[in-house]
């Protein structure tokens, strides 16, 4: 299913946070959503999910505008929040049975789908213990099993290795390879080499523009390479 951007515009005060973006992201790809912090990645992404609504312009999901009353978009997409807001509280597992129940997994499927996504996340050891318990890497994998437990075919993640460690970092980013399949996958970073390492394309963006739209063979192609790129696409306009 594919995410699309039309000239999607967010003023906050006068501020224009994000700026006409256009772009598209066909299914099975993963995109890096790169750029500075700042930049308007999280609006963006608040857009597209349907929680903030634009100032101007439409997100398109699947080729349909962006309810955000409606369930039959809702159930299509995955969402990691930037804080990853996790109710510490609860055990792992008893928190997936609520997000279950918020995701309207029908009864009888959902200690399977749980037990599944336990699985693909890596949670196995961890299943029975408080999230407050988890290391920063531990709870980045409870956050994207509640973003998959429902099984999204469109998955949009807002700096999910953001503030790990780089063990860490590795083992977020074999997981969200290991989601590809099937899926579309936008995922935001202010970190080059996090994009680099997982994306087969990119869209970066600065002061809510969008200043490319491109696959990462081609900005590894720049002259000067991709750090050249980043810094060529982001410095301060006069
Ligand atoms: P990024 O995710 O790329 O770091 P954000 O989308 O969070 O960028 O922010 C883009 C710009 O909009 C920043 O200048 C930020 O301060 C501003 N901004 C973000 N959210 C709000 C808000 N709720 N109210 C006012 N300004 C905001």
């Amino acid at each position: 299913m594919s995410i699309e951007a039309k000239n999607l515009c967010k003023k906050y005060g006068k501020q224009l946070a994000v700026n006409a973006l256009n772009f598209t992201v066909e299914t099975g790809q993963i995109v890096g959503f790169l750029g500075p912090n700042g930049a308007g990645k999280s609006t963006t992404i608040k857009m597209l999910v349907g929680l903030i609504k634009p100032s101007s312009g439409e997100a398109f999901l699947a080729g349909k505008a962006v309810d955000s009353e409606s369930w039959e978009f809702k159930k299509n997409i995955g969402y990691l929040a930037e804080d990853n807001p996790l109710y510490t509280d609860m055990y792992v597992k008893e928190f997936l049975e609520f997000i279950a129940d918020i995701q309207k997994i029908p009864q009888e499927i959902q200690s399977k789908r749980i037990q599944e996504v336990i699985e693909l996340t890596g949670l196995i050891k961890e299943q029975h213990k408080k999230i407050n318990t988890l290391s920063k890497g531990y709870q980045q994998r409870v956050g994207i099993a509640q973003a998959i437990l429902h099984n999204p075919s469109i998955l949009i993640l807002d700096e999910p290795t953001s503030g790990l460690d780089p063990n860490q970092m590795e083992d977020i980013r074999s997981l969200i390879q290991s989601l590809k399949t099937g899926r579309t996958i936008l995922f935001s970073s202010h970190i080059l080499s996090e994009v680099e390492a997982i994306c087969d394309r990119l869209l970066l963006i600065n002061h809510g523009k969008l200043e490319a739209d491109c696959s990462m063979e081609e900005a590894k192609g720049f002259p000067g390479g991709l750090s050249q790129f980043f810094q060529e696409k982001t410095k301060a306009k006069a």
